[in-house]
């Protein structure tokens, strides 16, 4: 068994029309097919109604049983070969670092959103539970016996954090806490913090209180999206998705008055039509609100509505990824940097040599998300090949070394300075 999913699609160095980025115009989604009613909501898992037995394995040939949150969730394939639940190797990667779970229902998520492998309109060809979420499977699995195995191992957990992701569903504010609840009865939050990557559709101030009282740690919105018009194009009426800008925001702005500085934080996709000056006025924005961006790298995910078109060039990324972590870790600021005409960053406005030192540390190529046990600029969210294959990794969930370094700056175009 094995994390990597065998696709051969990797960015160009150009678009179609010549262009090193992602340009609004070239990124818009295509168009779903009517799903027939008796697939609708979950129909096949409902009216088949197979019993669970335990880990269910999406994709394996047989029926997929009714599993509901909040005694069931899923989790990345990382976390289930980490916690011993499937076996298998990651590329260059011992384990992750942090217990992403999903809550489940054979409903689904009821959201559409047009990069998304959960989104509604799947459910013409996938159930629920066998489709595949930022490029990899998420097994099945009883809350209890995660619980119980983590709690077991004590101290010597391999995990620095666990996360909660909510999805668009009726009943997922009130599942997430009954999650919650389970983890912290049995597992010390200081051991293995938690952080909440929630849905604000759904959600209100009271809920975000509610989570803040019962121990979770960070407090995370997936914008995903970086402007108003982009947001509506992929997650809200651009694709018959209930999501908005002003209630992600909201929400947002909840999460910071709640949990505070430095324990909030949004999630960001890099090369969905975005400039690269939009996407960085959003990180500023999060930093001078006092939290941090957590940055994905645009990926055609199979099966979404966005799976026909290029995943972000590589230049445009790594140049974005330098930038909010000078911005998040270095007290630079957008104000600083210079842009061209098409809002690409041209200059990061830091001497030479000081930019050369931040990118040999290799840091801002990590994957970025919520922090682990080593130091805050290293996330314990180190989702392996989430965003990338690892033939062209995007975000690095290790430590790049010297040749990743090498190519890295030749993506960059910025090329070390020899003395
Ligand atoms: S970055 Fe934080 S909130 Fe987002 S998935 Fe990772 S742990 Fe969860």
């Amino acid at each position: 068994m094995t994390c990597l999913k065998p696709e051969g699609k990797t960015p160009g160095g150009k678009t179609a029309k010549g262009m090193d980025f992602n340009a609004y115009d070239e990124m818009a989604p295509r168009h779903a097919e009517k799903t027939p009613a008796e697939l609708r909501n979950g129909g096949r898992v409902k009216s088949q109604a197979a019993v669970p037995t335990g880990v269910y394995r999406p994709n394996n040939n047989i029926q997929t049983p009714d599993m509901r949150s909040p005694e069931y969730v899923q989790m990345s394939t990382a976390a289930a070969i980490t916690l011993g639940i499937m076996t298998g190797k990651m590329y260059r990667c011992d384990c992750t670092r942090c217990l992403n779970l999903l809550l489940t229902y054979p409903e689904g998520c009821r959201a559409n959103c047009a990069y998304c492998g959960l989104a509604r309109h799947r459910e013409a060809d996938r159930d629920y539970a066998d489709r595949n979420f930022i490029r990899v499977d998420w097994p099945a699995v009883p809350v209890a016996d995660i619980v119980e195995k983590v709690a077991a191992d004590g101290e010597n957990t391999p995990f620095h954090r666990m996360c909660i992701s909510m999805i668009t569903h009726p009943n997922s504010d009130a599942d997430t806490v009954s999650v919650l609840k389970a983890w912290t009865d049995r597992i010390d939050p200081a051991t293995v913090p938690v952080s909440i990557l929630s849905n604000p559709t759904t959600m209100t101030r009271d809920d975000v209180a509610t989570l803040h009282g019962l121990g979770a740690d960070i407090f995370t919105v997936a914008l995903d999206a970086a402007t108003p018009t982009l947001f509506d194009r992929t997650r809200g009426k651009g694709v018959q998705s209930p999501h908005t800008w002003k209630k992600y925001w909201e929400i947002l702005n909840d999460a910071r008055d709640i949990f505070g500085k430095e324990k909030f934080g949004a999630h960001l996709i890099v090369g969905m039509g975005e400039s690269e000056h939009d996407v960085i006025s959003v990180i500023q924005e999060l930093r001078d609100m006092g939290g941090h961006s957590h940055m994905f790298c645009f990926f055609p995910e199979k099966g979404s509505l966005m799976d026909h078109l290029p995943a972000t060039p590589r230049d445009q990324w790594r140049r974005v990824q330098v930038a909010r972590y000078l911005i998040d870790y270095c007290g630079a600021r957008i104000e600083h940097m210079s842009f061209d005409e098409h809002g690409r960053v041209s200059d990061y406005g830091l001497p030479k040599a000081e930019l050369d030192g931040i990118i040999d540390t290799g840091l801002p190529f990590r994957t970025s998300g919520c922090p682990g046990k080593f130091q805050e600029d290293i996330s314990a969210c180190d989702r392996p090949y989430g965003d990338s294959p690892p033939s062209n990794i995007a975000s690095f969930p290790f430590q790049p070394n010297k040749t990743d370094l090498r190519k890295i700056r030749r993506q960059l175009g910025i090329p070390k300075t020899v003395n």
